[in-house]
């Protein structure tokens, strides 16, 4: 099989945006949100948004399913209160829901959780618990919910225990994915998301975070940010810390997924980080969905990158399947059961 483990819902109906505008404009008015209603989503809707976009790309690529979660830059933790958080998380993760129960062999859901900067993660434990009753295999985590205020603790910070601890107890594997960046001068998908994912993995080297939970697993997005092209950094300031070098103290636990849109950036991933620790992702569709004019593909189709390598039958089967059965054991299970 050929599995993306990062895709997001893009293409959603216009109502499902309806709903947050209407959230927003009420809480930016001072109103309770509590009354925004979203208008009903037919199965068909859903179908027509899946079949003429995600799924159409997935089969043209020549790829099998995608773990698919809502889209990351509306996740907007930081435009609302938490009551409004848990209520757009819900919509947003039921929506997922019905996608991949329409589209059980081509997708399988991760969440989206509602945090608030500075504040227990009650409700994200409780949304995580309540999606993974579902049948979500993973969930992307905020680690800036104040949206590029960095308003939070480090992910070593004790303040994010309990969301780890439900993460073992349910054996799911947390994204590190921000969302929408209120800062002008750090686009979102160009500069937050890059800064947040070099950001998390320097967090990891500074604390002492997989000692406290060995079982435990991370996917740094979008190639592991900064991290591996800047290796050789990453390694000296580990020692200078006193700490292990990071594929002992690290690197056990965390993986980077593919989407770095360039062959010299995969095939630095690969001599870098080594095979084992790579996950094929693509972030279809929105990230950055235009035709690269030198190739003439698509910047996200991540999959031609590595076809062009010269890879062991072994080495490719780790990369688009058998790692990611591995880090995301409820989705092994879930393909299990469909002989999959
Ligand atoms: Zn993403």
């Amino acid at each position: 099989m050929i599995i993306d483990c990062h895709g997001h819902y893009t293409t959603a109906s216009s109502k499902l945006q309806a709903f947050r505008d209407e959230q927003l404009q009420l809480f930016a008015a001072g109103k309770s949100t509590s009354v925004a209603q979203m208008s009903a989503i037919s199965d068909d809707e859903i179908v027509d948004s899946i079949e003429n976009n995600q799924l159409k790309l997935l089969k043209e690529r020549g790829g099998d399913l995608t773990i698919f979660s809502p889209k990351a830059s509306a996740m907007g933790q930081h435009q609302a209160d938490i009551a409004t958080s848990v209520r757009w998380a819900q919509a947003c993760n039921d929506l997922i829901h019905r996608v991949c129960e329409l589209f059980p062999e081509n997708f399988a859901p991760g969440c989206q959780l509602p945090q608030e900067a500075g504040q227990p993660l009650t409700d994200a434990v409780t949304e995580l618990r309540r999606c993974a009753d579902m049948g979500f295999v993973g969930v992307n985590l905020n680690p800036d919910p104040s949206g590029g205020h960095w308003a939070c603790k480090p992910l070593t910070d004790e303040s994010w225990f309990p969301l780890y601890e439900a993460l073992v107890e349910l054996d799911v594997p947390a994204m590190i994915h921000v969302s929408g960046s209120c800062n002008e001068c750090h686009h979102t998908t160009g500069a937050h998301y890059i800064n947040a994912d070099t950001s998390a993995f320097m967090q990891l080297i500074q604390g002492d975070l997989f000692a406290r939970f060995p079982d435990l697993r991370f996917i740094i997005p979008h190639g592991g940010g900064a991290a591996p092209y800047h290796w050789g950094r990453y390694r000296g300031l580990a020692q200078m810390l006193g700490k292990p070098e990071p594929s002992e103290h690290v690197m056990k636990n965390v993986y980077f997924d593919t989407c770095v849109y360039h062959k010299p950036g995969i095939e630095l991933l690969l001599s870098v980080v080594g095979v084992d620790n790579i996950l094929f992702g693509s972030e279809m569709l929105g990230a950055v969905k235009g035709i690269d004019p030198d190739t003439g593909n698509y910047f996200d189709d991540t999959k031609k990158y590595l076809d062009q390598l010269p890879l062991s039958e072994t080495d490719y089967h780790k990369l688009f399947e058998g790692n990611v059965r591995k880090v995301f054991p409820r989705l092994d299970n879930r393909l299990k059961a469909m002989n999959l």
